[in-house]
């Protein structure tokens, strides 16, 4: 008969619909890129609802990023309705919050507690280490930091780790001091750092199994994308979340969820367990993820249906063909082939610039083709290996006029001004940790010094008080006037924000709230005024950054009608490198290979393929280094739909020196008729002279396989190579050319007064005599829409564009 889910499984191949419609403990979906796992994953939770089989509160899907957790979401809406809003759909990191901030009180934490990023930890490590003048033994802040970080991973404690040290090593046992001198200090802080989360809860299942059967009894299914990518404690959890609830639990309520009488508890099979991942995928390797988690799963779950997926949706046989063959020089693998009856799709672009600014330019120009066959820049996407590469892609698409975004890199909530105000708001909602109190303690300046706040953690500890109620007692610090009034000030302003956010009727403040208590810190404490009479340019563009951090807050209470300020900042300190406050639509997307994990784009440009780049120099001396760097090129690979370039350039500029490029190993590993090279290494090589350790010839003939097409790029080579005036390094990458308009400086270039009309004649530096289109846009913002008499159209920016009127 007709089940409530045939339309789920329309479309679907066998292994597809087995894989969504298998009903046992156990499901592990191995499978290539693109061949449809997170789709599969998707249609399973929809089918598991729509047979009324499972209550959406019963389901907890688990996907590697907040953005895939938005889009799943989304998906299971369209196909189940709305039903799938109060589903736990997210991170492990938003998943553990959200237990934690039920049950923290369990363990001396309260419900209100900060999460510390990397910066955060960092800057409490780095004092600790000064404290323990551990770096006559080297040790770093970092060195310190990854090692705990690692630890937390494989679930050690700072007890479990000093009882395995070599404690008669000096340097061990300074390390085993940091470590628990630093999760004494979270724990004083009331703060969780990024890997606590994961750990911590797992601690808390363990310690506290009632707690646990709460979670186990509620989550009947649970599934879990990305499976190669998770690190032993991610296991962990998995592991206690899908445990058989035994039944002797003791009564308990959770947060108001619900209450079991223990002699009713049924006894309880462990919910059911799908995960989806690709060996070939994993390259989280450097952050504890263990590849054997899923080769090992038939083994930790016995009887365990494996569905294989061979047949890929998302790309064409020449990308999916070049793609196998890179991976298929990984030796310790499974081997597998991915097919697609697409059809063979368009070659690869092959491209090899002078420079890396040559290079860039290559990506603009082509970006701009396509978009003039009707491609949609939100359908493009830029990577690269390491975020420093994205500054010369930068340059030239601002230049070209192209908008574009940067998914993760220098994220906005990095930048100091947001850290600030985000410290204010800590500053109310967990007046325990004290690193955001010290923090805006003078911000703005307020004439406390480091001496008063000296001053203020000393009468802390000796009145056995927090440091912020220290700074109720202003009067009794025994400091001089001035001071005692700024503390009082700064006191009050924190004092009636809470009152806003937190009210002290214990009613609960409407997420509004949230923007209100924020405009008030920002405004009262000074905060803002200090940014607006300032004469450093950069100030402005901080006061634009707090205020779309206002509008965020905004955009956050219309989303979360029920939200508080505690989801608030949980939802800012989970955003992470693949989410974006900014919309993507309309703009080219750039990210680091990393980051591309699990996303698709109709053309996709991988930058940078040069030896050193990818795979990575600090890859060449770590165990199996080079063969995670190969995946990570698969997965870059592997995002392509329709178009895929490859693109390198013969010298690089990095840290300050410019060195000879040489091409990857890896391009080396696809079949050369799959490539059709605009520009190759060996032309670079014969035009460029001395360049002799260039690619050696692989083509009877010489070059890399000959310089047919030959596009936009593909003549002159080096045009705008080394003459690039050098645009100013930019804090934060922005969005679109207009926000960025608002951020040049105006010593640059400022053509803010050129009066350009359709039909003018102008000169370009790079590109020539043209003539002016259209002028769009106002102001800093103008873009002149430029025919050029041999470099073809055109946009600039008119404010910084190298041009004049003729
Ligand atoms: P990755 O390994 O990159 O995470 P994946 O295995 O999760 O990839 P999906 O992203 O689920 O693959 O699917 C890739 C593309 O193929 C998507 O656009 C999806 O909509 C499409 N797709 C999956 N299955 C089918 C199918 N049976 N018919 C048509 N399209 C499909
Ligand atoms: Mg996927």
């Amino acid at each position: 008969g007709a089940r409530a889910d045939d339309d789920l499984l329309r479309g679907l191949n066998p292994p597809q619909r087995d894989a969504v419609t298998y009903r046992g403990q156990a499901l592990l979906i191995v499978a290539g890129a693109g061949s449809g796992k997170t789709s599969v994953l998707t249609r399973r939770i929809a089918s598991l609802l729509r047979n009324r089989e499972a209550w959406p509160s019963q389901i907890l899907a688990i996907t590697f990023t907040n953005k895939a957790a938005g889009e799943m979401r989304e998906r299971v809406q369209q196909l189940v309705g709305d039903s799938a809003q109060s589903m736990w759909i997210s991170t492990f990191h938003s998943a553990c919050v959200r237990i934690l901030r039920r049950e923290a009180q369990q363990f001396g934490f309260t419900k209100s507690f900060t999460i510390y990023d990397s910066g955060d930890s960092r800057a409490l490590i780095k004092r600790l280490v000064k404290e323990h003048e551990a770096d006559a033994f080297g040790l770093t802040p970092a060195s310190v930091q990854g090692r705990i970080s690692k630890l937390k991973n494989e679930l050690a404690d700072a007890e479990s780790f000093a009882r395995q040290a070599n404690m008669s090593d000096p340097a061990e046992r300074l390390f085993a001091e940091i470590f628990a001198d630093y999760q004494r200090a979270l724990q004083k802080a009331n703060a969780f750092d990024f890997d606590d989360l994961i750990a911590q809860t797992v601690y808390l299942f363990r310690a506290f199994p009632h707690v646990a059967d709460v979670y186990r009894r509620r989550f009947r299914h649970v599934l879990v994308d990305e499976y190669q990518d998770t690190n032993h404690a991610q296991y962990a959890l998995i592991h206690e979340l899908t445990r058989p609830v035994v039944g002797d639990a003791e009564p308990y309520a959770a947060g108001g969820m619900m209450i079991f009488e223990a002699s009713e508890a049924p006894e309880l099979e462990g919910a059911s367990l799908t995960v989806v991942g690709d060996s070939d995928q994993s390259i989280y390797a450097f952050r504890g993820a263990d590849i054997r988690n899923i080769t090992e799963f038939e083994r930790d779950f016995p009887g365990a249906k494996v569905v294989l997926l061979e047949q890929n949706y998302r790309s064409t046989q020449n990308i999916l063909s070049a793609a196998n063959a890179v991976i298929g020089h990984n030796f310790d693998r499974k081997d597998k082939k991915l097919w697609t009856d697409v059809g063979d799709g368009d070659p690869i672009i092959g491209f090899t610039g002078y420079s890396q600014h040559d290079e860039a330019q290559f990506v603009a120009d082509e970006v701009e083709a396509l978009r003039r066959k009707g491609v949609d820049y939100a359908q493009m996407a830029v990577f690269y290996r390491t975020n420093s590469q994205s500054r010369a892609l930068e340059e030239i698409l601002i230049r070209s006029a192209v908008p574009y975004k940067i998914m993760g890199g220098t994220k906005f909530y990095d930048r100091a001004e947001i850290k600030d105000a985000l410290a204010y708001l800590v500053a109310v909602t967990n007046p325990a940790d004290e690193l955001a109190v010290r923090r805006i303690l003078n911000k703005p300046r307020r004439g406390i010094g480091d001496v008063t706040e000296t001053t203020i953690a000393r009468y802390a500890a000796d009145e056995g008080i927090t440091f912020r109620d220290a700074l109720a007692n202003a009067s009794a610090l025994g400091v001089g006037p001035k001071i005692q009034h700024a503390i009082s000030h700064l006191d009050a302003v924190l004092a009636e924000a809470t009152e806003i956010m937190l009210p002290s009727s214990g009613e609960v403040a409407p997420p509004a709230a949230v923007t209100e208590g924020l405009t008030l810190l920002l405004n009262k404490s000074g905060y803002l005024d200090a940014l607006r009479i300032s004469k450093d340019p950069q100030d402005e563009a901080r006061v634009e950054n707090l205020d779309e951090l206002v509008a965020v807050t905004r955009e956050f209470a219309r989303n979360n009608p029920e939200g508080t300020i505690l989801d608030f900042l949980t939802e800012v300190a989970l955003v992470s490198d693949a989410d974006d406050l900014d919309d993507a639509s309309g703009s080219v997307s750039l990210m680091t290979m990393h980051t591309a994990k699990g996303l698709e784009y109709d053309a996709v440009f991988v930058t940078g393929v040069e030896e050193d780049l990818i795979p990575h120099r600090i890859s060449a001396g770590e165990p199996g280094g080079p063969q995670e760097e190969r995946r990570l090129f698969y997965v870059a690979l592997t995002r392509a739909r329709k178009r895929l370039y490859l693109s390198l350039a013969m010298t690089r500029a990095q840290f300050g020196e410019v060195s000879v490029a040489m091409p990857s190993r890896f391009l080396q590993e696809i079949p050369h008729e799959l490539i059709d090279w605009r520009q190759s290494p060996g032309d670079v090589n014969s035009r460029g002279g001395s360049r002799s350790r260039a690619l050696n010839a692989r083509r009877p003939g010489g070059g890399f396989g000959g310089s047919g097409g030959g596009g936009a790029g593909g003549s002159g080579g080096g045009r705008y190579g080394d003459d690039l005036v050098p645009l100013p390094r930019r804090e934060k990458p922005v969005g679109s050319i207009e926000k960025f308009a608002n951020r040049i400086p105006a010593k640059v270039r400022d053509n803010s007064d050129l009066e350009l009309a359709p039909g003018d004649r102008i000169r370009h530096d790079d590109f020539g005599d043209g003539r002016v289109d259209m002028v769009t846009g106002e102001g800093a913002k103008r873009v002149a829409h430029v025919r050029f008499d041999s470099a073809g159209a055109k946009k600039l920016l008119i404010k910084i564009a190298p041009i004049s009127k003729l």
